[in-house]
Formats: C-alpha cells, structure tokens, sequence
C-alpha cells in the first residue's frame, strides 16, 4: 500500500501516465483520474485515457475502481493491463481498491487507499473524453465535503472518508462555462448553515443548475438550512434524500415538510427508500407511502451487502422474498404510472402487475414466516424517553434520535445487545470442526468468485 505522496512522487517522474477505468457500468465520469489528470499535465506529463485494457508506452499507470460487485472486471481488466504491459507501473486507487486492498494488490501493483485531500485539492480536468453519456458533458462534478458524521451498516463512506471536512478548494471543481453541477457530496446538511448558504451564494451567483446527490439528510434538516438549500437553482428531483428507516419516521415527514415550505419545489424532491434490509415489507411501503403523501417521489433502492461481490446475486433478507422485493422495486419505480393503485392491489394482479405474489410471498408480506417480531411498529414507535417518534420536539431530540441509528455495528453481521453474548461464546470454544466448516467455506468462496 502507498500513500499519495508516494503517488506525487511517481506522477512527477513519469513522461507519460496511463489512465484507466474498467469498462463497468458507471454514469458519472472517475472524477479521482479527471484531478489525476490535471496534476500529470502540470507536471509536463502525457496523458491517456481508456476503458480497455491496451499495451501503452506509458510508464505509469493509474487505475480506478468502483463498485465491489464489479469485482471480476475489474480484476481481469488489471491482470491484461499487467499482462501486456509488464514494464509499467501501476497504482489502484478508487471505492473497490480502498475496501479490498488485498484483492488490488497483484502483479506488483501498489494500491492507494482511501481518499486523498492534496488530490482534491486539484480541478478535475474536464477536457478529456471520459467516454460518459453525452447527457453529462454540460455538468460538472464536485465534492463540497467530505466524510459522514453517521455510520450506517449499508455504507462504505465511513470506512473511506475518515474525517469530516469541508474541501477547502471545492469551487475548483466547477466550470462555470457548464449549465449543470452533480454536488456528489454524503451529507451536506451535517455540515451546517454556513457552508451550505456558502454553496448556495456560489450556484445562484453563476445560476448553475444542480443536484444533490444523497447530500440532504432529513435529521439535519432545520429552517435556516432548508432556507439556504432553497436558494440554489435545482434540476427536476435535484434535492436527494432518504426514508431509509423506520426510525426516520416523523423526522423525515418533518424535514421534507421544512423544506416544501422554505419554498423547495416538491417535484425537486426525491427520497431513496431502502428496503430488503432489516425492514418488513410493509414497513418499506409504509415508508414510500409517506413519500407520495408529501408529494415527493419515492426511489426503491434494494439492500444487498456491501461487500458483495457479484452484480447479478439478488440479496434476499430474511423478511423478504425474492419475488416480493422484485415486484415491490417494480411498483414504486413505476410508481408514477400505478399511483391510483396500492402495492398490494398491484401485487394481487389489480393493476397492470407482471410481478403476482404467491402464497409464501403474501405470508412474508403479512409477516408469517418472519422470525424476528420485535421489529419496530409503524405509527406511535416509541422512542428512548417513552414518547411517539411524532410527538418529537424537532431540534432537540435529534442526539437521543441518532444515538439509536448508531445502533449497526462496526463489525459487520454482528450485531448488538444480545444476552450473554459473550458467555456464548465461550460456551461454543471448541465447538467448530474445521472439516465440518470447510465445504461451507469453500461455498461461500465459490459464491465470491462468480
Ligand atoms: S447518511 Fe448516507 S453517507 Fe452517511 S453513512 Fe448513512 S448512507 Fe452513508
């Protein structure tokens, strides 16, 4: 592993620099290689880039990666890049390289982990063809901070970007010859008035149109910084957040009320509704229901593990079926067509349904086969000092609120709280015969490796 000032050192050496990314499905263009690109030509280095592994003249070659489950393109598109150019040096750096270091660092190569502050200290070089879709040739790409004050088990962002901080060179990012700007930021809204007005100034000034993507998170949402947020120019659905949890319920009604009445379009509104992950189906619709309700657009997102491996593994939770989640993702993104529907009239064939439930899904969606019946209720939940999550003074409560959402440990699939957890155990010591666990872990090797 090396850290960017050995990357520095090694950009200033070379005559030419290699850019790749792995010709998986991505929509935004690797803005780490665009501020790559901008340090080589500042440094009198020649640049390329390409998607395809080729043989290059090159004498270093940076490579980015994204999502873990693009694990096999990625390494395979490494190896041929090794293969046909043994002489080159090669750094990994990106999302998949930074949670799986080990997998990254084959053939010599050296992998740069995490995120790299002098890096963004740079402008994205936006005069290459970064071969993106040519609907985003007019926008520009950007981080106004960095990190996430929360820790949600579904997040890599915690484990990447340690530290909370406000890119001291943000505006940097941005063309102002460009209509439109991706804020690519996890949290604005952690990062309080200020900042958030300070961006806000910035978009009005040059009526750049942007979005917000994943930035806007409801328990952080309060009159002043939805007042600031109202001020940018917003494309269609441009202001994103979530209704990830049933704890968010009451918060997030709250919040999305805060800001249709700080003047935000309600069509400019979109949540991300997590769902197949400790949910019950009903509580996930009930979530995106509360959506329409506001007259915001709900987006199903499906849960599947972070660390996984294969785009094509359909995570099943244990609260949902297969089929169901598929019909339930169906429904609510084409919820705009079905609205005069229910997902349940939907699901029995009412509708234009192509996704009908059977029996066992309906027993998951009445919550028969599921184990765990201490979930937390709909409506009146109540919360840590005995009151309705509704009855919430808004403001006050978000400490106790979010010490709750702290509850996904660190450690993943464990989990918190259990009695006698570590008397357990102990109790199990020996209890594992290696022989017997051996063809359950080749298995699971199996599953990785497709
Ligand atoms: S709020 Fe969003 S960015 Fe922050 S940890 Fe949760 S999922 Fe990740």
């Amino acid at each position: 592993m090396i850290d960017d000032k050995v990357l520095f050192k090694l950009l200033n050496e070379a005559k030419k620099v290699l850019l790749f990314e792995p010709n998986y499905k991505r929509k935004y263009p690797p803005l780490g290689l665009m501020k790559l690109s901008t340090l080589a030509k500042l440094n009198g280095c020649e640049v390329e880039f390409t998607r395809q592994p080729k043989k290059t003249d090159a004498d270093l070659i940076c490579v980015t990666t994204l999502f873990t489950y693009d694990h096999k393109i990625t390494i395979d598109a490494v190896k041929t890049l090794q293969v046909v150019n043994p002489k080159a040096k090669m750094i990994i750096g990106g999302v998949a390289a930074s949670v799986r270091k080990k997998d990254f660092s084959i053939g010599g190569a050296d992998v740069l982990s995490g995120y790299s502050e002098h890096l963004d200290l740079c402008y994205p070089d936006y005069s290459i063809d970064w071969m993106i879709d040519k609907k985003w040739i007019d926008w520009s790409f950007l981080f106004t901070t960095r990190g996430c004050p929360n820790s949600c088990g579904y997040c890599f962002v915690q484990k990447i970007e340690k530290e909370l901080m406000v890119c001291k060179e943000w505006k940097k990012g941005i063309d102002i010859s460009k209509r439109f700007a991706m804020v690519l930021d996890n949290n604005i809204t952690a990062f309080g008035y200020d900042h958030i007005n300070d961006v806000a100034n910035y978009f009005e000034k040059y009526n750049i149109k942007c979005c917000l993507d994943n930035a806007v998170d409801c328990k952080y949402i309060n009159t002043e910084s939805a007042k600031a947020l109202s001020k940018i120019p917003i494309v269609k659905r441009g202001i994103r957040t979530a209704f990830d949890r049933i704890a968010e319920d009451g918060i997030f009604q709250e919040s999305i009320e805060t800001l249709i009445n700080s003047g935000i379009s309600k069509y400019n509104i979109m949540a991300y509704v997590l769902f197949n992950y400790k949910d019950t189906p009903k509580e996930a619709n009930y979530r995106a229901k509360e959506c329409v309700k506001l007259g915001i657009a709900p987006y199903p997102a499906r849960y599947k593990p972070i660390n996984s491996l294969a785009r094509n593994i359909r995570y099943v939770s244990p609260k949902w079926t297969d089929r169901l989640a598929i019909s339930f993702n169906h429904f609510w993104l084409m919820a705009g067509y079905y609205r005069k529907y229910d997902f349940e009239e939907y699901a029995k064939g009412e509708g234009k349904s192509r996704y009908k439930l059977t029996d066992e899904d309906w027993s998951y969606w009445n919550e028969e086969n599921v184990a765990d019946s201490n979930g937390e209720r709909l409506e009146g939940r109540s919360m840590s000092n005995g009151q309705s999550s509704r009855q919430l003074p808004f403001g006050e409560s978000r400490e106790t609120i979010q010490r709750k959402w702290e509850s996904d440990p660190d450690v993943l699939r464990v989990a918190h709280g259990i009695p006698q957890r570590m008397d357990r155990i102990r109790s199990l010591g020996n209890a594992i015969v290696p022989q017997v666990v051996v063809p359950i872990m080749q298995a699971i090797k199996t599953i990785e490796e497709i």
